[in-house]
């Protein structure tokens, strides 16, 4: 089992120790390798995705990923800045399928903007579908000269599209997905105003036919924002597009109360797979100790299920992890009163003592 290991920027480098931390009291045997990616490769190499990151990723079965980016790097030229990397690895990796999981842990109930009884026992899974759509569309977005109504003005544009392939394969990923859950799923477009999402929906439906056993709903993207705040409990898999998707999973993160619990898979089509938080590089905390790794740890988990084939490994890192919870450790994003406010180390630490005690036990 191959990993390359990136840790990034920011407190990517922090968190991702931790994970690794876990991984490696786990008996299995993985073959790690670390590389630069992001500020910290183009600091040593002058760009955000060297080569030989590219081909450690290409050569792994998966990608352990901790978070890129900083301030300092805003003035940079677009292709040079350190979000390239991720773009350029979900290129070059053809990774098309993006997992969220929102789950609500018991103990964090009160972390939630939402009243408790609103998100207690939240479990959802969106699916974005993560190398189409607007982001990457032809012709590439540009400003032009307007010649509509303000002539001698300026104007942009982007295109939106995607292709009945592109949408087949992501919509077989929601089904197969349900199907290990509760067996629904809801896919969200904008068939009422755009062709593309009009093409999505027509597709998902036929795809859905290959799944009697599935239940498909549909719903337009203003009314899924809606309900996902009103009665998140209603869904269980939602899959849509890469725009609506990239706004729907951080909205579905917040629900949850704590963006450092939340992993995040994307997977190619032979199940490859690049494991990161949903959250980025925090400049704002970075080197100080203290930010959450069980984001991170939670990816590994979710590595070992969908790329390693190791899901009771998976089961045992998502377990220690509620059972660190339950304990009361926290760190300072989670903590509140009557709990204990530890640190990103010490939080690693807490979750490999809570498997090594269960191993000994059992
Ligand atoms: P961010 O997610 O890095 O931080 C938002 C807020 O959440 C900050 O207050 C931060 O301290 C806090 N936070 C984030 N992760 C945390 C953790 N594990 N524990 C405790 N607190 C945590 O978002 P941002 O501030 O908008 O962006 C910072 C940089 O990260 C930018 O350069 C951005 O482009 C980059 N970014 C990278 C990724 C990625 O690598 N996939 C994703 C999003 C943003």
């Amino acid at each position: 089992m191959k990993i390359a290991v990136l840790p990034g920027d920011g407190i990517g480098t922090e968190i991702v120790a931790e994970a690794v931390k876990v991984l490696n009291v786990l008996d299995l045997k993985f073959e790690m390798e670390t590389a630069l990616v992001g500020g910290a490769a183009y600091e040593a190499n002058g760009h955000p995705l060297p080569e030989a990151t590219l081909k450690l990723a290409k050569e792994a079965d998966a990608v352990l990923f901790g978070a890129v980016g900083d301030w300092k790097y805003d003035k940079l030229d677009r292709p040079l800045r350190p979000e390239q990397a991720i773009l350029g690895l979900r290129k070059n990796l053809g990774l098309f399928a993006n997992f969220r999981p929102a789950i609500c842990y018991e103990q964090l109930v009160d972390a939630s903007s939402l009243k408790p009884e609103l998100i207690a026992g939240l479990d959802i899974l969106i699916i974005r579908e993560l190398t189409g759509d607007i982001y990457f569309g032809a012709p590439r977005g540009r400003r032009t000269a307007v010649d509509g109504h303000f002539p001698g003005s300026e104007e942009a544009f982007d295109t939106m599209r995607y292709s009945r392939p592109e949408i087949e394969r992501i919509a077989h990923v929601a089904f197969q997905a349900a199907r290990k859950r509760s067996k629904r799923v809801t896919s969200v477009d904008k068939a009422n105003v755009l062709e593309t999402f009009q093409l999505w929906k027509d597709v998902v439906t036929e795809i859905g036919k290959q799944y009697p056993d599935v239940a498909l709903d549909h719903m337009y993207v203003d009314n899924a924002a809606m309900q996902l705040v009103k009665a998140p409990k209603k869904f269980d898999v939602v899959v849509t597009g890469n725009m609506f998707g990239d706004i729907l999973s951080d909205e579905a993160a917040m629900l949850t109360g704590s963006i450092g619990m939340l992993p995040s898979a994307s997977l190619n089509a032979s199940n490859q797979g690049l494991y990161e938080p949903s959250h980025g590089s925090a400049p704002d905390i970075a080197g100080k100790g203290i930010a959450n790794p069980l984001a991170t740890i939670l990816s590994a988990a979710m590595m070992l299920r969908f790329s390693l084939n190791q899901p009771r490994a998976a089961d045992r890192i998502e377990s220690a992890v509620k059972d660190v919870l339950a304990l009361g450790l926290r760190t300072a994003d989670i903590y509140s009163d009557g709990t204990k406010k530890i640190g990103t180390r010490e939080m690693g630490d807490a979750v490999v003592a809570a498997i090594t005690k269960k191993t000994t036990k059992g």
